[in-house]
């Protein structure tokens, strides 16, 4: 394996952008075969030579530019997934009643039965079926 390190030397490698461009490469190549569309299959080998011409890529600092613009990018995406994620959890988990006095939503854990609740914001206490 001597010759692979040595041809590697220099060379910028892997990153999640391009581990990206990995995964989008197979997911359209995935839809083409799965729609018959021959474009997109064509059109799914461009993120695939953009990945292998960014590993062997001797323009370190340009390609760790772009995986940085990468993240830039794809951070608010990521974080508005979890937050969905979250808030599906959430849903699941508890259920929202509003305070007959201030009429802020309260969060209860669901399956707790009849159960008296306190009204963080005012402290109004009321009873609900959870
Ligand atoms: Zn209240």
């Amino acid at each position: 394996m001597n010759w692979l390190s040595n041809f590697m030397t220099g060379r910028y490698g892997t990153d999640q952008l391009s581990l990206a461009l990995l995964i989008l490469g197979m997911i359209l190549t995935v839809l083409g075969s799965l729609f018959k569309i021959p474009w997109l299959t064509i059109l799914s080998y461009l993120p695939f030579l953009l990945c292998l011409f960014r590993i062997f890529s001797r323009n370190v600092n340009k390609r760790r530019m772009e995986n940085n613009k990468f993240f830039k990018l794809w951070f608010p995406i990521k974080q508005w997934f979890s937050r969905l994620r979250h808030r599906m959890k959430d849903e699941k988990n508890y259920r929202f009643y509003k305070c007959p006095k201030c009429k802020i939503l309260v969060k209860v854990p669901r399956n707790r039965g009849k159960i008296k609740i306190k009204c963080p914001k005012c402290s109004a206490e009321f009873v609900k079926k959870t």
